[in-house]
């Protein structure tokens, strides 16, 4: 069986978990909390990066700092997971649904700014595939509507546009290490705050609502209740696993990359045919291989490849049902403009197996099973 995802595993998961242990500090913000989200500020040149517990509780602190008042709106596209929506709905805001670009899949910039309304107080926008969505314009189109910026890269560590890092380019970004992520702890994520003057509020908040950060930095003589909050801090146990992985990351970065690029050049025939669409990288981003997917001529197509794909114990996967057509997107939020893309480009988009470690006789099997399925 070739399975979709394995979780990455670099060979030191396991001697600095027994490290964490060693020291005696197992909660959050020890030495391996500490190693990890300075690594990522300096590779990415982020200012704070403060790890959490999820990607979903990154979102989720994003949020919060968004400040929202019920029945606020945030802009962000319906091809994306649910979490980069509950997050928002959680504190009260309506959502309102963009189109997605055929292209990249992600967030149509040009029809943004039609959906904007006199309660419209974030764009959310979703790197698919860990390829950046039109920045340039998205920041010009907040800047002059002043409009927060929240990034949803999960799948956008290691990836750039126009030589910034994926997260660090909006007011807030959102990363993921679940075990279907390019770099993983189990269960975590990191939330970064790219302007300045949310850093005070953001600890706060992630320390339960307490000032236990500039205590712990001696700029307070008390440690105190101050405001809302959770425990949005994991545990070194999950941090020293992802440190492992951290310190190989281009060595993750690039075995995913080979196996992308060998995906892309196995399809290159049928794509010039016609046959399946292959993802755009355009000329501003760099991409660090989270997905390879093709597109099918349509739904029918893609469930009878998952189905010849299975048969030959090769698990493919489709993406996203639409949030605005979900029982909770229809609740929370409306469609602005057409759905001229989104509902059709996601029935017929098929992620095949990549991750850290992929073999190329694996490879080689999923790209002949594909290949056998179109008869070339
Ligand atoms: C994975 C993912 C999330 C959620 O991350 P978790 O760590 O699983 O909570 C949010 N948004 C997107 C786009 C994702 O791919």
């Amino acid at each position: 069986m070739i399975c979709f995802n394995v979780p990455p595993c670099t060979g030191n998961e396991m001697k600095y978990i027994g490290e964490a242990i060693a020291s005696r500090k197992i909660c959050g913000d020890g030495q391996f909390t500490r190693r990890c989200s300075e690594w990522l500020e300096k590779r990415f040149d982020a200012h704070k990066v403060l790890l959490t517990t999820s990607g979903t509780t990154a979102l989720d602190m994003a949020s919060l700092l968004c400040e929202l008042q019920p029945g606020d709106e945030v802009i962000l596209p319906s091809f994306t997971f649910s979490s980069s929506a509950t997050a928002f709905v959680n504190y009260g805001a309506r959502l309102v649904f963009v189109d997605i670009r055929p292209d990249t899949m992600n967030i149509d910039e040009t029809k943004i700014e039609a959906a904007i309304t006199d309660r419209t107080k974030v764009i959310l926008v979703m790197h698919y595939a860990g390829v950046a969505c039109e920045m340039d314009t998205i920041l010009d189109i907040a800047r002059r509507h002043h409009l927060l910026v929240v990034e949803d890269a999960a799948q956008g560590v290691m990836s750039s546009y126009k030589g910034k890092a994926l997260g660090t380019i909006g007011d807030f970004g959102c990363y993921s290490f679940h075990e279907t992520k390019n770099y993983s702890m189990g269960e975590g994520g990191a939330v970064l705050i790219n302007n300045p003057a949310y850093v005070e509020r953001a600890e706060i908040l992630r320390e339960k609502g307490t000032n236990r950060a500039r205590f712990f930095r001696g700029q307070v003589d008390k440690y105190t209740w101050v405001d809302i909050g959770d425990s949005f801090l994991p545990s070194e146990l999950n941090a020293a696993y992802l440190w492992a992985q951290l310190e190989l990351a281009d060595e993750i970065n690039n075995d995913r990359l080979r196996s992308w690029q060998r995906y892309k050049d196995a399809f290159a025939d049928l794509a010039a045919q016609g046959r399946v669409k292959l993802p755009v990288i355009p000329e501003d981003c760099v991409q660090n291989a989270h997905m390879f997917y093709l597109k099918c001529r349509d739904l029918s197509e893609r469930t009878a490849l998952i189905k010849y794909l299975r048969e030959r114990d090769i698990l493919a996967v489709f993406h996203y049902v639409p949030l605005h057509s979900a029982p909770a997107g229809l609740r929370f939020g409306r469609f602005a403009g057409e759905d001229r893309y989104t509902t059709a480009e996601s029935d017929r988009l098929v992620r095949l197996p990549l991750y850290y470690g992929l073999t190329k006789e694996d490879q080689d099997r999923v790209i002949t099973a594909v290949r056998d399925f179109y008869g070339v």
